[in-house]
């Protein structure tokens, strides 16, 4: 996953990019990589593909909001987990294919049930899609920088192992409801002072499924799902933040009757850390100096998320000072390398002096005066000049 490239460095637009611009840059790319255009090239070929695919997933709004979030991970499903050996009944992959349609479940479709057929001589309304879940979790400063896994106890519906979600008695069948012939809408007339109106509605002798079931599953009554409880391993990616959202596709409730399952959204709370605070990928720390060391200079091991590293304070060092420790900070949850660390020195004041301190200081003071300090200097030169 790493050797991929990102794909707004493919299409060479910036993260803010318009959907327009970037439809003139893969545009651009497109028409200069085109295999018909380089015939036998190899290399122009695989940009082309790059090209393509960056597009794909960056001209479609929520693929795009997707990667943003997740990066190439949220586009292949790295975020895995493979659930562990519960998932026997599971129907392969699991996890595997999570990430490839996130957002479609939303937004209706054949799934959501509701009036498929106004009209439109319609066709059964079908099981609906089990409901998505959410689950919140809590992880500490360092968990959300390096990424982590967790195991979560759910409890959701999932499809009966009896009748496997049809909801009929092994070895019985469902047959078609002979109210609806199948479709599972039926017309109603209605007088009204407007005059007749004819509509539809769902059937309520087989309540919208077009099948009755005679001889109902023993195990699930009837609706072809059943509670289980799961203990589901979830991999954190380093790098994601108080408020990340991790969908995770197909881990939520599965539908009665042979419903799709719906999707498991995990919700992330990061603690505050005591030490650094964070903005995006950067690391923040204040650490106080002594006067005496930010006047000589010092050698100070700082912490870092990676652990102490030494950092070399020069002589005459300001208070309000800011030191920037590439590369130390936070890892991009999109795998965009990480960010930084920044120490600002703060110069305490000593609180307290007893009385041999502060006659060593006023000798000190007498004796650097004020070509010491220069902006002391600067500023009482102004002052005095504006007040002549
Ligand atoms: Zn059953």
């Amino acid at each position: 996953m790493s050797e991929k490239r990102d794909y707004y460095e493919v299409l060479g637009v910036e993260k803010s990019a318009s959907a327009d611009e970037i439809k003139k840059a893969y545009r651009k790319m497109a028409m200069k990589y085109h295999p018909d255009k380089n015939p036998g090239d190899k290399e122009a070929e695989e940009k082309f593909k790059e090209a393509n695919e960056a597009y794909e997933v960056l001209s479609d709004e929520t693929k795009r909001a997707t990667y943003d979030q997740y990066g190439h991970a949220g586009m292949e499903g790295g975020f895995g987990g493979g659930g562990g050996a519960s998932y026997g009944g599971f129907g392969g992959g699991g996890f595997e294919d999570i990430f490839s349609d996130i957002f479609s479940s939303f937004g209706g479709g054949g799934g959501f049930g509701g009036f498929g057929g106004f009209g439109g001589g319609g066709g059964r309304r079908g099981p609906s899609r089990g409901s998505d879940m959410k689950i919140n979790i809590n992880l500490s400063f360092k968990e959300a920088v390096f990424g982590t896994e967790k195991k979560i106890k759910i409890k959701r519906q999932e499809e009966c192992p009896t009748c496997h979600g049809s909801g009929a008695e092994p070895g019985s069948e469902a047959h078609t409801c002979d109210k609806c012939g199948g479709s599972g809408q039926i017309y109603i007339r209605q007088q009204t002072p407007f005059g007749t109106i004819q509509q539809t509605t769902v059937c309520d002798k087989c309540h919208g499924e077009g099948e009755i079931i005679d001889d109902p599953c023993h195990t699930c009554h009837g609706s072809g799902i059943q509670e289980k409880e799961r203990t589901i391993n979830i991999k954190i990616p380093a790098g994601v933040d108080n408020g990340s959202i991790l969908p995770l596709r197909g881990e939520g409730n599965t539908g009665a009757r042979g419903g799709g399952k719906g999707d498991l959204f995990v919700y992330i709370s990061v603690k505050e850390d005591p030490i650094f605070k964070r903005e995006e990928d950067d690391v923040y720390l204040e650490i106080p100096v002594t006067f005496a060391q930010a006047a000589l200079g010092a050698e100070l091991v700082v912490p870092t998320v990676d652990g102490k590293v030494k950092l070399k304070v020069p002589e005459g060092t300001q208070t309000g000072k800011v030191f920037r420790l590439k590369g130390k900070g936070v890892p991009n949850v999109n795998g965009r390398g990480r960010g930084d660390q920044y120490i600002t020195v703060r110069v305490e004041v000593p609180r307290k002096l007893n009385k041999k301190q502060k006659e060593l200081l006023r000798a000190f003071d007498k004796e650097t005066g004020n070509d010491n300090h220069q902006e002391g200097k600067k500023f009482w030169s102004k002052v005095k000049n504006a007040f002549q």
